[in-house]
């Protein structure tokens, strides 16, 4: 009678250095997805971007898997008076074969490190894109307003 229903567990698994998980996702992109969204919920934020290595795979296909790296930013700090921060350019200066550039906001004094030419220390990977806040300007500026 009628067609079978699909089962809706996936065929991937994520991987990383502490064991398998099973996936929902039913083609590779979903369950990609699926993985990043976990990644990024369950790791925790620095002040400097990091990144966190995936293996989504078919245990049944060696071809039918990716692997990828996941960037964990820093969660930005927030602008005072409830304002949204307003970033002008105050530093850009070469960095490999990228640039690292310096935003401070208008409003509150907190820097924003980009970096176009970072280095992922575990494995030395370069040319990646990370970000760091810094409030070393604003607090110069509420020591000195202080006097
Ligand atoms: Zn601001």
């Amino acid at each position: 009678m009628g067609t079978p229903t699909p089962s809706t567990a996936g065929k991937y698994e994520f991987c990383d250095e502490g064991g398998q998980w099973p996936l929902k996702g039913l083609n590779l992109d979903d369950a990609w997805d699926e993985a990043v969204d976990a990644v990024l919920e369950t790791s925790a934020h620095t002040d400097e971007t990091y990144w966190i290595k995936i293996h989504v795979r078919n245990p049944d296909d060696d071809d039918d898997a990716k692997e990828g790296k996941v960037a964990i930013d820093p969660i930005e700090p927030r602008c005072t008076d409830d304002r949204e921060h307003k970033w002008d350019q105050v530093g850009l200066q070469g960095s490999g074969g990228g640039v690292l550039e310096t935003g401070r906001c208008v409003h509150c004094r907190l820097e924003a490190i980009t970096n176009t030419w970072a280095y992922d220390r575990t494995d030395g990977e370069e040319g990646m894109h990370s970000v760091r806040y810094s409030t070393d300007a604003r607090e110069a500026y509420e020591a000195r307003e202080l006097g």
